[in-house]
């Protein structure tokens, strides 16, 4: 099955208690790419970047064989950027900075090649140029959506009317009580699902993940690792595994959710070993499978 990404590409500036790094690629179609590419051979991009966004950037999405001809490459403007600061839990963090850059005028065009796409992965980017691409795809099995705060404020009503066509929305607690403007989770996932996704997932950064669908609740732990190094990405890496999963199946059922939620979870494990995309763009396929099988270790008992 083929995924279809939009989100910003970007060059990130990020301060943990562990060290900064600055001009990171990040973006969250870049980290939901590298992701999903361990799941299937057909991930498209498509967004924007600017002039100082080089070769060797393409060239890692394309060592992953991700197809990036839906980007554009904007000579006059510069990339998307986002600074970001993490407190001592690294659970919080504090956006210092987003400029918009190519994307205050992106118009996003979504190749003919693409337009049959089977799964469509709207990430963290403005509403309006989610559903922009959106209206430009002839049928899709499914459409899974990402935010964050950002939008939620900004463009609420705009957030709303996407929500409507999605069928799997991936937010995380703190986004999810903004949105349904209620402190529980369980009771925000009911206002959210009446928005329209029939899916929801809340992740809960370092405790796991909710799953909600018709059929009940899962809930996943996050793996319990020693040396968390930079959280950034971990939402659009966790979102990457998911919906690669799901595109590997046969058919979608709360079985086969369920196992997403746990790749995902795996792959968001690997992403904050490191700074930025460095260690989800280096992994192999037993290492993920590896993990996948520690995570269901986690919560077993045998008698
Ligand atoms: P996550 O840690 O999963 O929330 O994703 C972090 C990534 O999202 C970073 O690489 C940022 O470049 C990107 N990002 C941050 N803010 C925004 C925004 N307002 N719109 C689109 N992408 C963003």
């Amino acid at each position: 099955m083929s995924i279809l990404i939009v989100g910003s590409l970007a060059f990130d500036d990020i301060e943990t208690p562990f060290g900064r790094s600055d001009n990171t690629l990040g973006g969250s179609s870049t980290y939901i790419a590298l992701s999903a590419s361990y799941f299937t051979e057909k991930v498209q991009m498509v967004g924007v970047v600017g002039s100082d966004f080089e070769e060797k950037h393409f060239e890692l999405l394309h060592s992953r064989n991700i197809d990036t001809k839906g980007v554009q490459k904007v000579e006059e403007g510069k990339t998307f950027r986002w600074a970001g600061r993490y407190h001592y839990d690294m659970n919080t963090r504090d956006t210092l900075d987003t400029q918009l850059n190519v994307f205050a005028d992106f118009d996003p065009v979504v190749p003919h090649q693409y337009q049959n796409a089977d799964f469509v992965c709207l990430g963290n980017i403005d509403p309006e140029l989610q559903l922009k691409v959106l209206d430009q795809i002839s049928k899709p099995k499914l459409v899974i959506l990402d935010t964050m705060n950002f939008w939620i404020e900004g463009k609420p009503e705009e957030l709303k009317k996407t929500l409507e066509r999605v069928d799997i929305f991936i937010l995380n607690d703190s986004e999810a009580r903004l949105l349904s403007g209620d402190p529980n989770l369980v009771k925000s996932a009911r206002i959210i699902r009446n928005m329209g996704p029939k899916t929801l997932i809340i992740k809960k950064g370092e405790h796991g993940a909710l799953l909600f669908t018709d059929n009940g609740i899962f809930a996943a732990p996050a793996y319990p690792l020693e040396s968390i190094f930079d959280p950034t990405g971990a939402g659009d890496t966790f979102a990457g595994g998911f919906i690669g999963h799901l595109a590997r199946c046969e058919s979608i059922n709360d079985l086969e959710m369920r196992k997403a939620v746990l790749y995902g979870s795996s792959m968001a494990s690997f992403c904050v070993e490191k700074f930025g995309t460095e260690k989800i763009a280096a992994l192999d396929l037993l290492e993920i499978e590896d993990r996948y099988q520690s995570f269901l270790d986690l919560s077993r008992i045998d008698n």
